[in-house]
């Protein structure tokens, strides 16, 4: 590991200030991937900012029935609120089925919604990453990649978002505060991540000297809502295929729906399709394979990824089928 300047800035002021005075400086939470990433010499700052002394670690009910999450808030307190868990069950799943219980009690939301792909090509210097190092190519594409994505990729870059919570956040119209010299501004979840396009290596919506400070819920349109995470075991393992989902149904038909999904794609993917079709729909098996398929029209399988999609739709009609059940 190269050696690095640490500070550890009083106040949410001092942060933004030190990181603005040197872009190339990161923001150090729980360090539970900014640290692997250093030791692999992936992650390479010149300054750690430390900020987990930041007053940013608090879940405040806002008025109108959303929560005010503080981005210094660990992944295993924020899975056992009470607001959290009354409200948005499908948040608090998603966070359960993530990591290990030792990572999730020092894992931040701000890490969380900024943790880098698990891509192994990423993470081994002798492969070809263009997410690593633009323009050297992808090892991924011709190379193992069942793992990979089959929905918004590029022929630059296949790699998924590792992250459950955020696939939840997606689903929960989530918006990300951030904060820095410039002044405070909002990104929704859905917007925050980018798409690799022809420039992988730019992951997120955020400018370098941007600090991620909390994340706003708004009031949940249903508490009927699930995380259902596919994997290879039952615990510490990413999703080959996740679903997180909230769904009303009154009088057999659907009046709100609201679908994400993990796994498949390099940001947590909105289903925008799917949700069109199901709204105002009969809640039948028959209409949630209809969603389903149309979602996935687009993807794009390939030799070791080509399961996904067909464990995409069948995971995705078990989710509504068991939600539409429970709420009718
Ligand atoms: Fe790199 Fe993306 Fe290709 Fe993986 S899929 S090797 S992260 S460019």
């Amino acid at each position: 590991m190269r050696s690095f300047a640490y500070v550890r800035p009083p106040d949410v002021a001092a942060a933004v200030r030190a990181i603005a005075a040197e872009p190339e400086a990161r923001f150090l939470g729980g360090g539970t991937n900014l640290v692997d990433l250093m030791r692999e010499g992936i992650e390479t700052p010149a300054t750690v900012v430390d900020i987990t002394g930041l007053p940013l670690a608090d879940v405040e009910e806002l008025p109108g029935g959303g929560v005010r999450i503080g981005a210094a808030v660990r992944n295993a307190e924020l899975a056992a609120h009470p607001l959290i868990r009354a409200r948005y069950p499908v948040l608090s799943q998603a966070l359960l089925s993530g990591a290990s219980a030792q990572l999730r009690n020092m894992a931040t939301v701000g890490g969380n919604l900024l943790q880098r792909t698990r891509c192994p090509y990423f993470y081994d210097e002798a492969a070809a990453c263009n997410r690593r190092e633009p323009d050297s190519g992808c090892g991924a594409i011709g190379g193992l990649n069942r793992d990979h994505a089959v929905l918004g990729v590029s022929d630059a870059c296949i790699a998924t978002h590792p992250s459950d919570m955020c696939v939840a956040l997606a689903a929960l119209d989530a918006e990300v505060e951030a904060e820095s010299v410039r002044g405070v501004r909002r990104v929704p979840l859905t917007g925050f991540h980018r798409l690799p396009g022809d420039a992988p290596h730019v992951e997120t919506d955020l400018a370098p000297d941007e600090l991620v400070t909390a994340v706003e819920l708004p009031a949940p349109v249903t508490t009927t809502s699930r995380y259902r995470k596919v994997r290879d075991r039952a615990s510490y393992a990413f999703a080959l295929v996740s679903v997180a989902a909230a769904l009303e149904v009154r009088d057999g038909t659907v009046t709100a729906v609201r679908l994400a999904l993990g796994g498949v794609a390099p940001k947590p993917w909105r289903a925008h399709e799917a949700e069109r079709v199901l709204t105002g729909a009969p809640a039948t098996e028959e209409a949630y394979r209809r969603a389903a398929e149309a979602e996935l029209t687009a993807a794009v399988g390939r030799p070791g990824n080509a399961f996904k999609i067909d464990l995409a739709r069948r995971t995705i009609v078990a989710t509504l089928r068991e939600l539409g059940r429970e709420g009718s």
